[in-house]
């Protein structure tokens, strides 16, 4: 019998550890993960030569739609151009946020999987903003539909929250509880996610570092949301979630703080599952001053200190946080530099390309992770959370064939020059890493080689589920 695909000669990162072998691939499927010698033959055989051979890594962070244009056409736009970053990145799956609004959630649901099929150059979910108690009545439709999970700004009031259509209030503790009862009603695999971070004192010190007018920008914002700003909504917001048996899933994490107070609640058995995004793990503000990098950087919670970076990294070493999201969002420069540093919008730019090239010279090659809790912090963990898994996440039999081959000598500099999105700016120009993708298959069929898009169009899909929401 003869496979459609064999990679063989490789270190295949599984979710058990890594093995010298290779890949069997059928249609779309993997049918066989082991020793070379044994995988039997295929018309199409490629002899990796030691590279690693990475599951096909799942972003569960990002929003199409809402950069520095709004609307459905920006968001076709945005997976169209943004998603072949994806692909470059070694990232075969993300969840993007539905666009953000009052709007019946079920139609906003609709629409962002009506804008990414045929148009996206990865699989993807959608995850739905709830603003209102409108929307909050709708969970159990687009839990029928798909839909695992769901975004609350916690972190936003007054103006910044009514300029997404929540009242000014934002989302209180007792909105939040009527959403996990919706949650709960659903039941597993939908969950909570949560922008934690106290909007109130923000607002005070923002106004006060402001006045000051100081020339390091991004270490005074850094400074104006305090670490347990991000740790007391985890802990309200989880304590809510967790009264309810819904899982919650606070993105974004950036202080050191946060990652202890994670580790407290689950040593209480909260079921709570920690992000943090590639910018915290790979800089600092001060950094990002003395780069002049400005309104370019500015992101809310805010790129903060070496401590905050250094204990995410042993966040994810230890498992206390789980997953590594990107947040990213195709802004221009222009956008982000032109006017006032305080008035610039939050939000940084795409990330795609550049996260598993980045965590993989940072984290492995530096020796702060190892190359099985990457896998599971970039693909396995995320893959857990959408009941998707092994269907994605996994190198292994009956898996989708969405494999990353990684060039751990390779060595290559970061920047928009690798990107084909419409990015105009990279938090990265000019960064050395060592460790590359250099071919990405999605279920099945080689979309990337050496960074170059060669699949002839967009054939991502949305993901439907594997495991439906309890009593729908
Ligand atoms: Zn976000």
């Amino acid at each position: 019998m003869s496979h459609d695909i064999v990679l063989k000669n490789g270190l295949v990162v599984t979710p058990n550890g890594v093995i010298r072998g290779g890949i069997a691939v059928e249609g779309e499927q993997i049918v066989a993960v082991g020793a070379s010698s044994e995988l039997g033959q295929a018309k199409r055989e490629i002899d990796v030569e030691d590279k690693i051979l990475f599951p096909g890594t799942f972003d569960p962070h990002v929003h199409f739609g809402i950069s520095d244009r709004f609307g459905d056409e920006a968001m076709v736009e945005d997976f169209l151009r943004d998603t072949k970053d994806c692909l470059i990145g070694g990232v075969t799956t993300i969840a993007t946020t539905t666009l953000i609004g009052k709007d019946p959630m079920l139609d906003l649901f609709d629409q962002a999987v009506e804008c990414g099929t045929n148009h996206s150059w990865c699989d993807f979910k959608v995850t739905c903003v709830v603003n209102t108690l409108d929307q909050v009545a709708q969970i159990p439709a687009v839990a029928a539909k798909g839909g695992v999970s769901y975004k609350f700004f916690t972190g936003y009031s007054g103006p910044q929250a009514e300029a997404f259509g929540m009242n000014p209030d934002g989302i209180t503790p007792s909105f939040f509880h009527a959403a996990c009862e919706q949650l709960a009603h659903c039941g597993p695999p939908t969950f909570a996610k949560i922008h934690a971070e106290d909007p109130h004192v923000r607002g005070i010190l923002i106004d006060r570092l402001r006045e000051m007018g100081r020339a390091d920008q991004l270490t005074a914002w850094a400074e104006s949301s305090p670490e347990w700003a991000e740790s007391v909504q985890v802990y309200t917001y989880g304590m809510i979630a967790n009264q309810l048996r819904v899982p919650i899933y606070p993105v974004h994490i950036s202080a050191a703080h946060t990652v202890e107070t994670v580790k407290r609640l689950h040593a209480e058995g909260l079921n709570i599952v920690g992000e943090t995004v590639a910018c915290f793990l790979n800089t600092t503000a001060p950094e990002m001053d003395a780069h002049g990098m400005g309104g370019k950087a500015k992101i809310q919670p805010p790129i903060r200190f070496e401590k905050d970076k250094e204990r995410l990294w042993r966040g994810l070493q230890e498992g206390t946080l789980s997953v590594v999201g990107t947040d990213s969002l195709t802004y221009s420069s222009s956008f982000k530099t032109d006017g006032d540093f305080w008035d610039c919008r939050v939000g940084i730019n795409l990330q795609v390309a550049d996260t598993l090239p980045l965590l993989f010279h940072e984290g492995v090659n530096k020796g702060r992770l190892d190359l099985v809790t990457l896998s599971k912090v970039l693909s396995e963990n995320a893959a857990k959370l959408y009941g998707l898994y092994p269907k994605k996440g996994a190198l292994a039999i009956g898996s989708d064939a969405d494999i990353v081959v990684l060039d751990p000598e390779k060595e290559a500099v970061l920047g928009v020059d690798r990107m084909r999105s419409r990015a105009d700016y990279s938090l990265w120009e000019g960064r050395q890493v060592k460790g590359i993708p250099v071919k990405t298959f999605l279920r099945g069929q080689l979309v990337m080689e050496d960074g170059e898009i060669v699949a002839e169009q967009p054939s991502g899909r949305f993901v439907e589920q594997v495991v439906r929401p309890r009593g729908l």
